[in-house]
């Protein structure tokens, strides 16, 4: 397919923070392709921002996808409050074969399996991909860019980013890939008080970052600043060994968190109370179980808001995430599941998670500031993207234009990098190129 060549060349990974390389979804044999714009972590404005100041290229981009895939229709997913700021109905036609579907204002909604639930009705078989259920989902960003190859052969060096938190004023902006954050920081006059630390991501399932060293990433979707004594930095620095300890010893069986889990209720068969109940020993006691845990999306509704005993199970199911990748093992269903009646009045309204997790207090509609480029240097890493690091083709010292590919796709699923800004390069060996401006640069 001409288009997925052209979305691998130029470098699109998924922009929902995911990192898989786009053009490894797009495929023959669906029916429906959701734009997810569904924004479900609270703070976050930068698809909100995108759909407001560039409709038209998200809809040439999900044009582009719809007739190299030969899909019927594509649905442009948003929640209701963005629906309401973008002044558009639920069912307005925005195009031929291209309409707006509005989700409800819960968490999570941009999850995947999720959010084809609720655009249409189907429930992704546990374990099995989108395709299998006739759809596949594109962030808006990620359409953004399709378009942007499609017209202009643009390839993926800038990223939408919104920069949120405790901070006077939210914004979004657009800049360099590898752009420092202390950089960015600074040009923004954004500081970081004692007490407080840098998120990369959503307040609910984004990374604590070092801001002196973090740069923006293709999966770069959010910076928050926000204080460490809330409970969505709190569960960040969660102790793995300590999450398994407190399971053991201090879970009730109350099951509460496999009553709230958004992919229990979705039929899946995930029990995160039966995880915590033998913690460690799980693995040995009920191995078939254990592999239901790379079912989970990582929400935390588990750990924030239905435990009362503080525990973790999202840290307990995250170890054993961890030790089945390893293995390359995951759970693979071969039959349907059925919904809970239940779900509909279980979900969590949006509104209500920013409370529990203690970062309501901070949302603030971001503003647009324009594109961001003067930055003197960027750091362009080789690992990306889900799959295998990009391979560096350019020469330590050598001096390259903005666009220029300087490092190939390896064999297998892999991205290639473009320079962001002009300069020169340093090499750090199978990890990151440095591009440095030279004064001749304009
Ligand atoms: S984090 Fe917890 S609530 Fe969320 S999907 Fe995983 S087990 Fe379910
Ligand atoms: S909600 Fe907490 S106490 Fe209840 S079963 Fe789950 S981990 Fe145990």
């Amino acid at each position: 397919m001409e288009l997925k060549e052209l979305m691998k060349e130029s470098g699109i990974v998924g922009a929902g923070g995911a990192g898989f390389p786009a053009y490894g979804k797009l495929a023959d044999g669906a029916d429906t392709l959701l734009v997810n714009g569904a924004e479900c972590e609270p703070l976050l404005y930068t698809d909100l921002i995108l759909l407001q100041k560039e409709m038209p290229m998200v809809i040439a981009g999900i044009k582009a996808v719809l007739d190299a895939a030969n899909i019927s229709r594509a649905l442009l997913c948003v929640k209701d409050h963005t629906a309401k700021r973008l002044k558009l109905a639920d069912g307005t036609r925005l195009a031929d074969k291209i309409v707006l579907k509005v989700l409800p204002d819960v968490y999570p909604m941009g999850d995947e399996i999720s959010l084809i639930y609720e655009a249409t009705g189907r429930v992704v078989r546990p374990g099995n991909l989108p395709i299998t259920a006739g759809v596949i989902v594109y962030n808006v960003e990620t359409l953004y860019n399709i378009a942007a190859a499609v017209k202009f052969s643009t390839k993926v060096t800038m990223k939408w980013v919104t920069i949120a938190g405790d901070i006077p004023e939210a914004i979004v902006t657009r800049v360099p890939i590898g752009t420092p954050v202390a950089a960015l920081f600074e040009k923004n006059s954004i500081t970081i008080p004692e007490g407080y630390v840098v998120v990369d991501g959503g307040p609910s399932m984004g990374k604590v970052i070092d801001p002196e060293r973090a740069v923006v990433m293709k999966t770069t979707k959010a910076l928050l600043v926000l204080p460490k004594n809330i409970p969505a930095v709190e569960s960040m620095f969660l102790d793995g060994d300590k999450s398994f300890a407190r399971a053991e010893t201090a879970c009730c069986q109350c099951t509460r968190c496999t009553d709230m889990c958004p992919r229990a209720l979705l039929g899946y068969p995930l029990e995160p109370h039966k995880m915590v109940r033998t913690a460690k020993g799980a693995v040995t006691v009920m191995p078939e179980m254990v592999i239901s845990a790379t079912l989970c999306c990582g929400c935390g509704i588990c750990e924030t808001l239905a435990c009362c005993q503080g525990i973790s199970p999202r840290a307990v199911i995250s170890q054993y995430k961890g030790l089945l990748a390893k293995n390359k093992m995951r759970y693979v269903a071969k039959a349907d599941v059925e919904v809970a009646p239940e779900r509909e009045w279980r979900m969590v309204p949006s509104e209500r998670w920013a409370n529990v997790i203690g970062v309501a207090k901070f949302d603030k509609v971001a503003k647009f500031v324009g594109e961001q480029t003067d930055f003197d240097s960027v750091e362009i890493y080789l690992r990306q993207h889900i799959g295998a690091p990009s391979v560096t083709i350019v020469a330590d010292g050598e001096e390259v234009q903005r666009g220029q590919k300087i490092a190939e796709s390896a064999e297998g699923l892999s991205l290639p990098q473009y320079a962001s800004i002009a300069g020169r390069v340093t090499i750090e060996d199978g990890v990151k190129i440095r591009i440095d401006k030279v004064n001749n640069n304009v």
